[in-house]
């Protein structure tokens, strides 16, 4: 981009000068290729001579030496051994404009880069946003001044010129300097060639200032609440003074598992107001942002005075880029985001309090490189800051309790009842087999009798509902009619099913069409089975469907009152909050959706939760399926029960049984997680065992089997040294998305210490190239 860096031009060499050298630097490479931990060397020249670590800048990179970006991860006064001078290049550039990452940020991405495999280029791209590498927004305004002792002369002066002296001089001095455009619309002059010719003449004064255009973009994004903070409960108030405690204690670990509704939001907001009060900033992560805009009311309606940087992915890139410029320069003393806000620039000696909310979530967990996970660099980071961090949930992750209630890790911190005035909603567990049975009509039911009339009554009783289902489109098979041939509609590219869909708006009626859930792929539904001729049926459930049959059983209800949201319906971060606002105001009494409605959510009106498909997620080919299980069904039947009236939730299943699902609708989290790690401890698993897994990808299978069959070869006789067990190579339960065929190895070690020697021994050795070809996942939570 041009401008973007004050080139030092008039060198086409990029070959370093000794005698205009003014030291060495090691610089990572945007996007570069893996040289951790070194980065590459350059020479720094003389008029660069200042440069330091974090600073981002402009090299020749490459034979061609194409000109790339990266960033400063060192400064030497020695050239590395082993390296001539005349060899190394210059750097080009350096970028004055984007603020140098501190040195923990610097440290935080070295860190992951090494934990998680993950090139320290593509790490640091992750840590500073695109849009403020871009400089989204940023515009140069020229302000005017006065000069401190005014010129003997003047010269000659045009009437403009003229005109705009006496403005400036008329100027309270509050008001100036002055931006030069309002200047010359205050002196009603066209253009700002007189302002600048006075410039020049040293009859005004002007001096360069950057800002971001753009509003905040924050209040667009919170749901403002009102009425004073509410007084503590006596186990709040326990839980905040334990916590004020060490707040200037240095690092230490908390979890604070509270039920749904338990007040935990509230005691964050209290630590929070402590942090500044003290001076300090904090950092609270959400799970999803624009889905929890009552969360950042909350806060923004507790601290009107308190600066709050929002970082979410509704933001245009200007007003990312000042999100990020609020914290980088420390005027923002709260800031909150989803994952990436780990990586906030907030200065590195400023940082008083992490605070995870719903330290559980999935969401954490970046899925593509660096694949960090959210929850654990922001322990890291409260370390390296020496500040307490703080994990907030109703469900914690097993790997969270392990650490808690095992290793003695963590610090517990209990809310064990509700706020007051809440209880928590009975959870009726309905056996769906049966269920469907009681139908005598050959109709497709996704909605069973006893969960009808809970809806029918909760609507009579003017309630409002919230009915998950964790699947979106219509229906998901699509199958030959005679079941002796067998046929079912798969991806021409993926080795899964596709999903049947509706087109979405109502003024647009069209075909139903297929959609591909893993590569987006769409076709049309097919009228005939492609192997016998036979028609084709549809089948199985998916939100569209079932937002079908609402309309149907409920007939009173006019169409603006059931609405579903799910990401095919939802276009935006802000209409989900239109939604929101109408259930709110009492206008929607049915919100149906996926799992974007299972969080956070705090509406008095909701007294009925309806899970459609309880055991869905149970049937996933993953380890933790019960865990997830257990957290949603528990998280979803938290969103009610927050009113006066009583709530009720009721969930179908097909496994009524599962440990899972009747602990869940019993609340009972300690005896779940008690039975579900004696489980991973017979099957050798997270969070008794640590897990990497790698994953190999290639459009020809042989290819990638081979490839996967020479990594388990290289990684063996490591593997037997440091006692990591290597299970595979086997294809992934989804063995082919969008074209790749791939096969994944599993590492699982009694340490993270025992993973961490292999895969760097593997990494020096060269035979982990992460890219298209090989994903590396340490401490993986998704293993489709
Ligand atoms: P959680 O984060 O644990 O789900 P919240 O902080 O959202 O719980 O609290 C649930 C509801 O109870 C909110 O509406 C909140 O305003 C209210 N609340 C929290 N603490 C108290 C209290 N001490 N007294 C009265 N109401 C409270
Ligand atoms: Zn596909
Ligand atoms: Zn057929």
């Amino acid at each position: 981009m041009p401008g973007l860096f004050d080139s030092l031009g008039g060198d086409d060499s990029p070959r370093a000068e000794t005698d205009a050298v003014a030291g060495w630097a090691s610089v990572a490479v945007e996007g570069g290729m893996d040289t951790f931990p070194e980065g590459l060397t350059y020479a720094v020249p003389r008029g660069l001579a200042s440069l330091g670590p974090g600073q981002r800048v402009e090299v020749p990179f490459g034979r061609g030496n194409r000109r790339a970006r990266g960033i400063v991860v060192a400064r030497m006064e020695e050239l590395p051994s082993g390296l001539a001078a005349g060899r190394v290049k210059s750097i080009l550039a350096a970028d004055d404009r984007t603020p140098p990452l501190s040195a923990h940020l610097l440290d935080l991405a070295a860190w992951i880069s090494r934990y998680y495999i993950c090139p320290m280029g593509v790490t640091l791209d992750a840590m500073l946003p695109a849009a403020v590498r871009r400089g989204a927004g940023l515009v140069t305004q020229t302000m005017v001044d006065l000069p401190a002792e005014a010129p003997t002369s003047s010269g000659r002066l045009g009437p403009n010129q003229k005109s705009v002296l006496a403005t400036v001089a008329d100027l309270p001095a509050a008001k100036r300097p002055i931006e030069m455009g309002e200047l010359a619309s205050l002196a009603g002059v066209e253009g700002t060639a007189s302002i600048r010719g006075l410039i020049g003449r040293g009859l005004l004064i002007g001096t360069q200032r950057r800002s971001i255009r753009g509003g905040d973009g924050i209040e667009a994004h919170a749901m403002l609440a009102s009425g004073p903070p509410p007084e503590l409960t006596e186990d709040q108030h326990r839980v905040v003074s334990d916590l004020t405690e060490v707040l200037d204690q240095g690092f230490s670990r908390h979890l604070l598992y509270g039920v749904t509704g338990s007040g935990k939001t509230e005691v964050y907001l209290r630590l929070l107001e402590r942090t500044v009060a003290a001076g300090r900033s904090a950092l609270l992560l959400v799970p999803e942002i624009a889905l929890t805009p009552q969360t950042i009311g909350r806060l923004l309606s507790r601290f009107p005075e308190v600066p709050v940087s929002v970082l979410h992915s509704g933001l245009t890139p200007a007003q990312r880029h000042r999100q990020w410029t609020l914290a980088a320069d420390g005027t923002a003393r709260i800031v909150t985001g989803a994952r990436s806000a780990i990586f906030a620039p907030i200065p590195d000696d400023s940082l008083g309090l992490v605070i995870v909310d719903e330290e559980h979530d999935a969401s954490y967990k970046q899925d593509q490189a660096p694949r960090y996970h959210g929850r654990d660099v922001a322990i890291r980071r409260a370390q390296q800051a020496g500040c307490p961090v703080l994990l907030g949930t109703a469900t914690p992750s097993l790997e969270t309790w392990h650490n808690t209630t095992a290793r003695h890790l963590i610090r517990l911190h209990r809310l064990p009842k509700r706020a007051p005035g809440l209880n928590l909603p009975k959870v009726q567990v309905v056996d769906f087999g049966k269920e469907r049975r009681r139908f005598n009509d050959r109709r497709v039911h996704l909605i069973g009798p006893t969960l009808g009339k809970g809806l029918a009554d909760c609507i009579a009783d003017g309630g409002q509902a919230l009915l998950l289902l964790n699947r979106r489109g219509y229906a998901n098979y699509i199958a030959c009619s005679d079941q002796r041939c067998g046929w079912m509609q798969t991806c021409s590219e993926c080795d899964a099913g596709m999903v049947c869909h509706r087109p979405e708006r109502r003024d647009h009626p069209g075909p139903e069409f297929l959609r591909c859930h893993h590569c987006d792929a769409e076709q049309r539904v097919p009228r005939t089975c492609p192997e016998c001729g036979h028609g084709v049926v549809v089948f199985g459930l998916g939100t569209q469907r079932v937002e079908e049959e609402l309309r149907r059983i409920l007939p009173d209800l006019g169409p603006e009152a059931i609405v579903r949201v799910d990401s095919d319906s939802m276009d935006s971060p802000r209409d989900l909050h239109r939604v929101l606002e109408a259930l709110g105001r009492g206008e929607v009494r049915v919100l149906l959706g996926t799992q974007m409605i299972a969080k956070g959510l705090d509406f008095p009106g909701v007294r009925l939760v309806g899970v459609v498909n309880g055991d869905t997620s149970l049937s996933m080919p993953d380890f933790r399926a019960s865990e997830r299980t257990f957290q949603l069904i528990n998280q979803v039947a938290g969103r009610c029960g927050r009113g006066e009236a009583a709530g009720r939730a009721i969930v179908q299943s097909f496994q009524p049984d599962a440990p899972a699902i009747r602990l869940a609708a019993l609340h009972r989290f300690e005896a779940f997680a008690q039975g579900e790690l004696e489980d991973r401890v017979r099957f050798d698993l997270p969070p008794h065992r640590r897990m990497a897994r790698l994953v190999v990808r290639d459009e020809d299978e042989t290819k990638a089997k081979a490839a996967a069959e020479r990594l388990l070869e290289n990684l063996r006789p490591g593997a037997a040294a440091a006692e990591v067990e290597l299970r595979g190579p086997a294809p992934c339960p989804i063995a082919r998305i969008a074209g790749r065929h791939r096969i994944q190895i599993e590492l699982l070690a009694p340490s993270a210490g025992a993973i961490q020697t292999l895969l760097q021994d593997a990494r020096r050795a060269g035979h982990l190239r992460p890219g298209e070809g090989l994903a590396v996942d340490v401490d993986p939570v998704a293993l489709l």
